[in-house]
């Protein structure tokens, strides 16, 4: 009798010593709670702001498109599995929508947008929707993480301080990029800020950053571009004298070239200006496979073609 007490209680201590080592009663049964993002771009932010006790997974790899993206059988079992979900919101994952909400009764799932007013958000049409790439303008991406380092602080009390500090670092980390964007696009004169685009996901940084944007698709890929979109991108292209276009890293490149096409039957050169990383993070362990380095890369490689 007294062994078998001894042993439950043995038992109960090391119980205790787990979840005071891991920080958090994990759902996956490993001694490590796992926040998982939907999109790359989110679980880089997340790499930034967590310590390495807290372990962070993403659903979609590099150069996948969210907008298209389905939850396989897989994904399944790993959102059920998380401790955490955290997506982007405004419809960006709008084949996600359902599982979402679903999961959002039995555990912690954090929209990243949500810490922003309707006012701040670019509407696209009377019916409220409104536009979800809000990545692309650094300063509400602030306001973004503030709200998540904040949640995941309460969410993750033990670590609590080490995520804030984190955060604060991560957040001047971006308010310097800013700076950094804003003074790089001085350097191109007001009439030659024009970014032409496979899909319209530039809106925000056109916002922010003071330039005219157009993209060939809508504001989702579902959408597809047909002959009346390109013949207006063609006349607005030579109209505007715009030297160059970009291609995306989600999105197939056969639209934008039959615009390219289109302006050389008309006696316009325009060229392909690099691709863009819009919705996606480009592979790991390159600079653009970083959320700070696609930005970076973005603007050079803007400047670079339209200068
Ligand atoms: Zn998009």
């Amino acid at each position: 009798m007294n062994l078998k007490l001894s042993l439950i209680k043995l038992l109960c201590l090391a119980i205790i010593n787990v979840s005071l080592f891991s920080g958090c009663t994990s759902n996956n049964g490993n001694e490590r709670p796992t926040v998982l993002a939907t999109t790359s771009i989110l679980g880089d932010i997340l790499r930034n702001i967590l310590p390495e006790q807290i372990t962070v997974d993403q659903l979609m790899g590099p150069g996948v498109d969210p907008h298209l993206y389905k939850a396989s059988q897989g994904d399944v079992q790993s959102l059920s599995r998380a401790d955490v979900i955290v997506y982007n919101g405004l419809h960006l994952e709008g084949k996600m929508s359902e599982i979402l909400e679903r999961l959002s009764r039995t555990k912690e799932v954090i929209a990243f947008a949500d810490p922003l007013p309707a006012s701040l958000l670019r509407s696209l049409d009377s019916g409220g929707v409104v536009d979800p790439h809000i990545w692309f303008d650094l300063e509400l991406s602030v306001r973004c993480v503030e709200q998540l380092t904040a949640d995941l602080s309460k969410i993750f009390p033990d670590r609590g301080s080490v995520i804030t500090e984190s955060g604060k670092a991560y957040i001047q980390k971006l308010h310097e990029t800013h700076k950094w964007c804003v003074s790089q696009i001085n350097q191109l004169p007001a009439d030659d800020r024009i970014l032409i685009t496979s899909h319209d996901a530039f809106g925000y940084f056109g916002d922010a950053y003071d330039f005219r944007v157009r993209g060939l698709q809508g504001i989702s890929t579902l959408s597809e571009s047909g002959l009346k979109d390109v013949t207006n991108m063609v006349n607005f292209i030579i109209d505007h004298k715009v030297k160059a276009v970009f291609v995306e890293n989600s999105v197939p490149q056969k639209a934008l070239r039959s615009v390219i096409e289109g302006c050389r039957r008309k006696g316009h050169e325009v060229n392909i200006g690099g691709e863009l990383f819009s919705d996606a993070l480009g592979e790991e362990r390159t600079p653009e496979g970083t959320y700070v380095g696609m930005i970076r890369y973005n603007i050079g490689t803007i400047i670079n073609a339209l200068q």
